[in-house]
């Protein structure tokens, strides 16, 4: 049976998982797949490489009520799958790796309890992301197990890119502009390079747009900048929650309207964004697809805000040799793509339009500059890459 690694990445309502091979020391995606509607409508769903469906099964609530319960489903699919096989090792997404986390770690015990630390900066998200990583080590203590953060590829920003201003103690507590999406950021951070080398050495931004969204200015292939602040709240406005708000609109809720903290959380992540804008839906797909003016109102909002970050961003880069777009909306979207980039002609901003209706590579016209770019980003992929890097250096170094 060949080497395997496996991925998860577990969130509040679904559990994704992706398996690799290793050939040539390079990670090849042997299957994917996800249970989600967890407690609600759950659903498991798998597919080969090549997007042959493996399985599909729906369950009843009570089936798989919660995490532990679809980590268990997963468990006894894989090793059906896998014949008894155990994968080689296991890579995470976690999405906090606090200030001091700047790169993958190999789990041990005092790591998890450092990650904990974590949990109140983001509540909804690490302890799920913790989960599958202890129930693992309590099963199997031996199975190496690689943390990667969602944040750790920002860690190298200046302090300026990194405070608010706010008190010294607070900063120090931990209060800080961490940034997200790093995995995918690295990602395209590392094939730019293949695409256009010269263009991956400068002032790019790239704009992550799916269900969450981000945008990150690079500087020579590094993070310089990031929408994104303190948790996944910050910033552009997402799926379902409003990126960037005046945080006296929170204390107005809670004084005034009486709203509790939770009330508060579950409006600012489930219901805000182009759900709350439109009141149709969080799938730009939808809204894409609808005549209604609220619709109209959520994508010219979501379009105007990317192009007015882009242009605050380029400020940070003082320049912008390249726009890259990627994500879910980032890849498929080409009226989204379009008006972001119809705002930013002052910058030099052009499209090609038939390159853009296609969805190719480069939408910018030969030779015009900044370069406009479609990559799609691979987080699972470049997690599986920390894995083989962090166990071949700790196989190097005993
Ligand atoms: P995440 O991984 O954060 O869940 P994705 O990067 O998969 O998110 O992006 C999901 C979003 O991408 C969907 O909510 C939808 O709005 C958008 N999307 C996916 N496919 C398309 C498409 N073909 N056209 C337009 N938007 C799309």
């Amino acid at each position: 049976m060949e080497e395997t690694v496996l991925v998860l990445n577990a969130g509040s309502s679904s559990f994704k998982f992706q398996l690799f091979t290793i050939e040539n020391a390079t990670p090849q995606r042997k299957l994917r797949g996800q249970i989600e509607g967890i407690g609600v409508n759950p659903r498991m769903i798998a597919k080969d490489a090549e997007g042959t469906p493996l399985v599909e099964r729906s369950f009843s609530p009570a089936e798989v009520a919660n995490l532990p319960a679809a980590m268990e489903i997963l468990r006894s699919w894989l090793d059906e799958t896998l014949d008894g096989v155990l994968p080689s090792a296991v890579g995470h997404r976690v999405v906090h790796g606090g200030p001091s986390f700047d790169q993958p770690v190999l789990i041990d015990d005092e790591k998890i309890s450092n990650l904990e630390r974590y949990v109140p900066l983001a509540p909804l998200h690490q302890p799920n992301n913790l989960a599958p990583i202890k129930a693992i080590r309590e099963l199997l203590p031996d199975m190496p197990q690689v943390a990667c953060f969602d944040t750790a590829f920002h860690r190298n920003h200046s302090e300026l890119a990194d405070r608010y201003a706010i008190p010294d103690r607070l900063y120090e507590e931990g209060i800080r502009r961490y940034g997200f999406h790093g995995l995918s950021y690295e990602y395209i951070a590392g094939t730019l390079p293949k695409l256009a080398p010269e263009i991956a050495n400068g002032r790019v931004i790239v704009a992550h747009l799916g269900s969450g969204a981000s945008l990150c200015a690079l500087h020579r292939g590094n993070s310089v900048d990031s929408t994104m602040g303190f948790t996944a709240l910050d910033g552009l406005p997402m799926g379902t929650r409003p990126g960037q708000l005046d945080p006296g609109v929170v204390l107005y809720l809670i004084s005034h309207k009486g709203m509790s903290v939770g009330e508060v959380e579950r409006l600012l992540y489930q219901d805000c964004g182009l759900k709350g804008l439109s009141g149709i839906s969080n799938d730009i797909r939808n809204l894409l697809a609808s005549d209604d003016r609220r619709a109209r109102l959520a994508i010219d909002y979501f379009v105007s805000r990317a192009a007015k970050e882009t242009g605050a961003l380029t400020a940070v880069l003082g320049g912008l040799d390249a726009l890259v777009f990627t994500a879910g909306i980032g890849e498929n979207a080409p009226e989204v793509r379009r008006g972001i980039c119809d705002k930013l002609t002052w910058l030099g901003v052009a499209l090609d339009e038939d390159a853009n209706t296609r969805n190719l590579e480069q939408i910018s016209p030969e030779g015009s500059s900044p370069a406009v770019y479609v990559i799609p980003t691979d987080e699972e992929w470049m997690i599986a890459t920390h894995v083989l890097k962090l166990l071949a250096k700790s196989t190097v170094g005993g």
